[in-house]
C-alpha cells in the first residue's frame, strides 16, 4: 500500500467530512479492510480513500485530463441525458473543480443559446424572413440575439426611411432590439430637423412574456432541489453532507434547464394558455406545464444523486421529497407572479 509518509494526509469521509484517521487504525488493527463512516454511516473501503481514484475521462473535473476543458464539458452536459450512468461514474471522492464547472456551465448556456437560435429560425420561417430585403442581415442578427422579436430587414428598412447615413445612430437601433425593447422610436437630426419613424417589432415571439415567467419558474425546480438536500440531514444519516458535493450537484443541475427551454419555445408555438388556464382541470394544468414537466426530470436527477452519488439510505424517497418541495417553490412563485395558481 504506497503511503505518503512524508507529508501524512489527513483522511476525511468523501460525503460528510469527517476526519477517519483514528477509525481506520483501529479498524485496520481489527484486520478489517473496511468499514462505516461513525459520522454518517457511509460504507468504505479504507483503501480507496487512499488510492488516486480513477476519474471518468469524459468529465469535466476529472483529474485525469487527456483532452480538452471544453470539449470534457460538451461530454459530460451528454452524459447528463443517463442521470443514473452520470451519477454512478463520479465518485465523491473527486475534489471540487471551480474551472470544470465554470466550463460546464459556459457550455449549458452556450447550448441553450443554440437552442434559442434553432427556434428562432424555426418560428421566423412561415414569415418568409429571408425573402425580405436584407436576409443575410436577418440571420445574423437571429443568431446574436434568438430572443429579439424584431427582423433586422425591419430596423434597417425603417431607419432608412429617417434619412439619413448616421451608422451609429442604426447600430443604437440595433442593440435596443437585441436588448428585447418592442415597437421602438428611432429619432435623427436630418439637415438640422429633427424627424422620427416607429420600428415594428414584428417577429414572433420565441418565448412571450407569460410563457418566458413561467419558465422561470419551472427552472426553479432543477435549481432548487440539490439545495434542499441541505434540510434533511436525517436523511443523510447523523451527519450533514459537505457543502461540496450540494455545488457540484446544483452546477450540473443547470443541464436539466435546458429542456424545460425547449418546452417553453414549443409552447409558445403552439399557442399554449400559459396566462391562465381553461377551467376544466387539464386546462387548470395547462399554464403549469413547464413545472411539471421539470419536476418529472427532477424526480429521476435527485433520486439518481442520492442513490449514486450521495449513497444514502432512502434515495427515491429523498429525491422525491427535495423534488416535492422544489416544486411547491415553483408552485408558488408561479401563483405570485400571476396573482392566481
Ligand atoms: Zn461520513
Amino acid at each position: 500500500m504506497p503511503r505518503n509518509n512524508d507529508h501524512p494526509r489527513s483522511i476525511h469521509c468523501p460525503r460528510c467530512g469527517y476526519q477517519l484517521e483514528s477509525s481506520i487504525a483501529a479498524s485496520e488493527a481489527r484486520g478489517e479492510d473496511n468499514g462505516r463512516c461513525s459520522e454518517c454511516g457511509l460504507e468504505l473501503a479504507w483503501s480507496s480513500l487512499r488510492e488516486v481514484q480513477t476519474d471518468p475521462i469524459w468529465f469535466v473535473e476529472s483529474r485525469i485530463a487527456p483532452r480538452h476543458l471544453l470539449r470534457r464539458a460538451v461530454e459530460t452536459l451528454v452524459m447528463c441525458v443517463r442521470p443514473f450512468a452520470f451519477w454512478t461514474r463520479i465518485s465523491m471522492g473527486i475534489p471540487l473543480r471551480m474551472r470544470g464547472l465554470l466550463a460546464f456551465l459556459l457550455v449549458v448556456a452556450l447550448v441553450g443559446h443554440s437552442i434559442g437560435v434553432g427556434g428562432r429560425v424555426i418560428r421566423n420561417t412561415r414569415y418568409n424572413w429571408l425573402k425580405r430585403t436584407h436576409p443575410t442581415a436577418n440571420l445574423l442578427f437571429a443568431i446574436v440575439s434568438p430572443a429579439s422579436n424584431h427582423f433586422a430587414s425591419t430596423i434597417i428598412d425603417t431607419y432608412a426611411r429617417l434619412g439619413t447615413t448616421d451608422n451609429v445612430g442604426l447600430a443604437m437601433a440595433f442593440v435596443r432590439a437585441a436588448l428585447l425593447e418592442g415597437d421602438m422610436v428611432l429619432t435623427a437630426t436630418n439637415n438640422g430637423q429633427p424627424a422620427f419613424v416607429v420600428a415594428f417589432a414584428r417577429a414572433p415571439w420565441l418565448v412571450d412574456p407569460p410563457t418566458t415567467r413561467r419558465l422561470f419558474a419551472g427552472a426553479l425546480v432543477p435549481m432548487t432541489a440539490p439545495l434542499l438536500l441541505l434540510l434533511l440531514p436525517i436523511s443523510l444519516g447523523r451527519a450533514r453532507v459537505r457543502r461540496a458535493h450540494i455545488v457540484r450537484a446544483c452546477a450540473y443541475s443547470t443541464a436539466l434547464v435546458l429542456p424545460c427551454f425547449v418546452l417553453a419555445i414549443y409552447a409558445t408555438h403552439a399557442h399554449w394558455y400559459m396566462t391562465v388556464g381553461t377551467t376544466n382541470l387539464l386546462g387548470r394544468l395547462e399554464p403549469h406545464v413547464i413545472t411539471i414537466f421539470a419536476a418529472a426530470i427532477v424526480v429521476v436527477w435527485m433520486s439518481a444523486i442520492s442513490s449514486r452519488y450521495l449513497r444514502m439510505s432512502h434515495p427515491i424517497a429523498v429525491g422525491c421529497a427535495c423534488t416535492t418541495i422544489a416544486t411547491l417553490i415553483s408552485l408558488m412563485t408561479s401563483a405570485a407572479m400571476f396573482g392566481a395558481l
